[in-house]
């Protein structure tokens, strides 16, 4: 058997246990101090592997790390790792803790991703007992806001990508046990419409009805979606008026956007900026608030030349690898929009994130930590050759 193989299947409790660590430190958006705990964690293993540590300070008590390690020879690939340590359970959720059932694990981020920030440093250490680690130039970025779509790390994201051959961001993988090749462009727009409120049936033509304003608004903005282009357009919230018998003075939604390509993300953008331009009702005011926020990652052959790679390696070694496509965003939207070939959901397998039934299958730790050394190490001299063709 191959020695690093051997190695990562008898390490296995280990990263179990970091694991089990990770999920048990809640790191809602409600807890810098748990946050601050797994971001601890991450970095206690970063620095045994010889990896320099910064913390980046940013506002909302957001702190993110950032790993790297140089290379010790030359030509080696620039990788930049991608994994966030907050997740979607705040601190009063009932979902707190990891628990092992039969071959699944379940727990609060056990999937998304705590589980992901396991696999990618066991691969790390497993290319450090091969006295392999210094074959590649290392910049780990650990963000704390990617739940709430990296308002505070896009910029970090985005800077530090610049320059890198390659990125691999480790959400979960999908339950086929696939990898994802290209992502929704998600946005999120806040839209309230300013009446005037007035007694209903004293005043009522003094008043301006924000909940009638927002009725016809709604409409006209849920039909921008468009299935046969891949967009969704779905009017998640709604809220207004405070009393039968007054006329609402306010009146807000909440939409939620999923585009496939970059040109239908200007569209609804500019449409919904166009369709709130003017007052839906004599005398109102409107504002919105939000954007496309995540560009869409479309497919292209920089990414899918990178995922190839991947799948010859897996088919190498016994092991299935599908691709996929997601309408769900992240980190690696960032990345491959700006053409770093990205290939993300190299996470452990499993389903349900978001959920209180989010589990992972226990044994893709220790097969997706192998698959990334592997594929990592049959990279040629210099990383793969540069393709052009993105976006
Ligand atoms: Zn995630």
């Amino acid at each position: 058997m191959d020695p690093l193989i051997y190695f990562l299947e008898h390490r296995e409790q280990t990263y179990l246990s970091r694991l089990r660590k990770l999920v048990d430190t809640n790191s809602g958006l409600d807890n810098p101090a748990g946050r601050m705990a797994c971001l601890e964690q991450l970095e206690a293993v970063y620095r045994g592997l010889g990896f320099s540590c910064e913390r980046i300070q940013r506002p909302g008590d957001m702190v993110h790390l950032l790993a790297r390690r140089a290379a010790t020879r030359a030509n080696a690939p620039k990788l930049l790792i991608l994994g966030h340590f907050d997740t979607v359970y705040d601190s009063t959720s009932p979902f707190q803790s990891y628990q092992e059932m039969g071959g699944w694990l379940g727990g609060p981020g056990v999937g998304d991703m705590k589980g992901g920030l396991v696999v990618a440093q066991a691969a790390m250490d497993a290319l450090n007992h091969a006295g392999k680690l210094g074959d590649f130039d290392w910049l780990c970025l650990h963000n704390a806001d990617e739940e709430v779509q990296s308002p505070t790390s896009r910029d970090l994201i985005e800077q530090h990508a610049v320059g890198r051959d390659l990125c691999l961001d480790f959400e979960i993988g999908r339950k086929t046990g696939a990898v994802v090749r290209s992502r929704s462009g998600v946005g999120r727009f806040f839209i309230t419409v300013h009446g005037k409120a007035a007694h209903a049936g004293m005043d009522h033509n003094a008043g301006v009805n924000a909940i009638v304003g927002i009725a016809k608004l709604l409409l006209e903005i849920n039909d921008l979606s468009n299935s046969s282009a891949g967009t969704t357009v779905n009017v998640g919230v709604i809220k207004g008026g405070t009393k039968r018998n007054v006329v609402p003075d306010e009146a807000k939604i909440e939409v939620d956007v999923r585009v496939s390509t970059v040109a239908e993300g200007l569209r609804v953008e500019g449409r919904i900026r166009e369709i709130c331009s003017q007052p839906p009702v004599k005398g109102a005011r409107v504002d919105v608030l939000g954007g496309i926020g995540r560009p869409p990652w479309q497919r292209n052959a920089a990414c899918d030349q990178l995922i190839s790679h991947f799948q010859r390696v897996a088919t190498e070694h016994g092991i299935t690898l599908g691709s996929e496509d997601t309408g769900g965003g992240s980190d690696a939207n960032f990345t491959a929009a700006l053409g770093i070939p990205t290939i993300d959901g190299l996470g452990p397998v499993g389903e349900h994130p978001h959920t209180l039934e989010e589990r992972i299958q226990k044994h893709s730790i220790v097969e997706r930590a192998k698959l990334v050394a592997l594929a990592l190490l049959a990279l040629p001299a210099g990383g793969l050759p540069k393709l052009t063709d993105v976006n």
